[in-house]
């Protein structure tokens, strides 16, 4: 059976801390020899995406901002794409709400709510939040679709989602931050359309895996055949109220790694 790997970047794929997947490279190996897609789905931006692939050394489809859409790589696979309405020509299919809709409601209400958003922030800040270089920091900056934010009070998160709701927008947690985003974004929705996608390009089911390690990886696992949380940085697991979650014993890539393995 043909199978497709969703997999969470920071704190999953990603250790949290120094952002390596030194510890994940055996489980790599073993998806690019059966030819499994690799496909991370993340709150990163396209640019800051690109640049891993890169690094690991694929050129698959992704995930970014949260599920806000979904790239795929110029004629991979041989799928024909030209048939989907809401594919456009830059390879991308659009999940969520244009950025300057969620800006503009950022702007209006980060003073009454205390949030410090990524474009208030100056590169420096951002990269002493995230633990990133000035070049990451760039390519987080380059949004199309969300606003990572940090709240001064986090007593105020309840009213400020009520408030998001009237706007059509959200608000989800990430590791560090929290993101503002289109309502019906999530990576659940983005990762379903996925596969339906490479159902309807094979002509048969896929079996599906996913990894992730916070709240906003849950739409995504509960959307596979085989959820998979890496244990947090604080020791803890996501609770997913998911019957057949497996839960790995390591942290981030290592983490990974075992699960991979044991999967594939
Ligand atoms: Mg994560």
């Amino acid at each position: 059976m043909k199978r497709i790997i969703f997999t969470d970047l920071d704190g999953t794929f990603l250790n949290h801390h120094d952002y390596s997947f030194n510890d994940a490279l055996e489980a790599i190996a073993k998806i690019e020899e059966y030819g499994i897609p690799l496909i991370f789905t993340t709150s990163k931006t396209k640019s800051e995406v690109e640049r891993l692939q890169e690094k690991v050394g694929i050129s698959e489809p992704f995930i970014v901002e949260n599920g806000a859409s979904l790239f795929i790589p110029e004629d991979y696979q041989g799928f024909d794409l030209s048939a989907l309405a809401n594919y456009d020509d830059k390879k991308v299919i659009t999940f969520g709400q244009p950025y300057s809709k969620v800006l503009q409601f950022y702007r209006t209400y980060r003073a009454e709510f205390g949030m410090i958003g990524f474009s208030d922030m100056t590169d420096m800040e951002v990269g002493e939040a995230i633990g990133l270089d000035q070049y990451s920091v760039l390519r987080a900056k380059q949004r199309n679709f969300t606003e990572p934010f940090l709240l001064k009070d986090d007593s105020k998160l309840e009213e400020l989602q009520r408030l998001a709701q009237g706007y059509q927008l959200k608000v989800t947690q990430g590791g560090r931050f929290y993101h503002l985003m289109g309502e019906l974004q999530d990576k659940g929705v983005a990762v379903t359309e996925t596969i339906e996608l490479f159902e309807n390009f094979y002509h048969t089911k896929v079996k599906t895996i996913a990894l992730g390690d916070s709240q906003n990886d849950l739409e995504m696992l509960e959307r596979v055949d085989v959820p998979i949380v890496i244990k947090k940085y604080d020791g803890t697991h996501l609770e997913t109220g998911l019957e057949n979650i497996q839960k790995s014993s390591f942290m981030g890539s290592k983490g990974w790694n075992e699960m991979v393995l044991k999967n594939v």
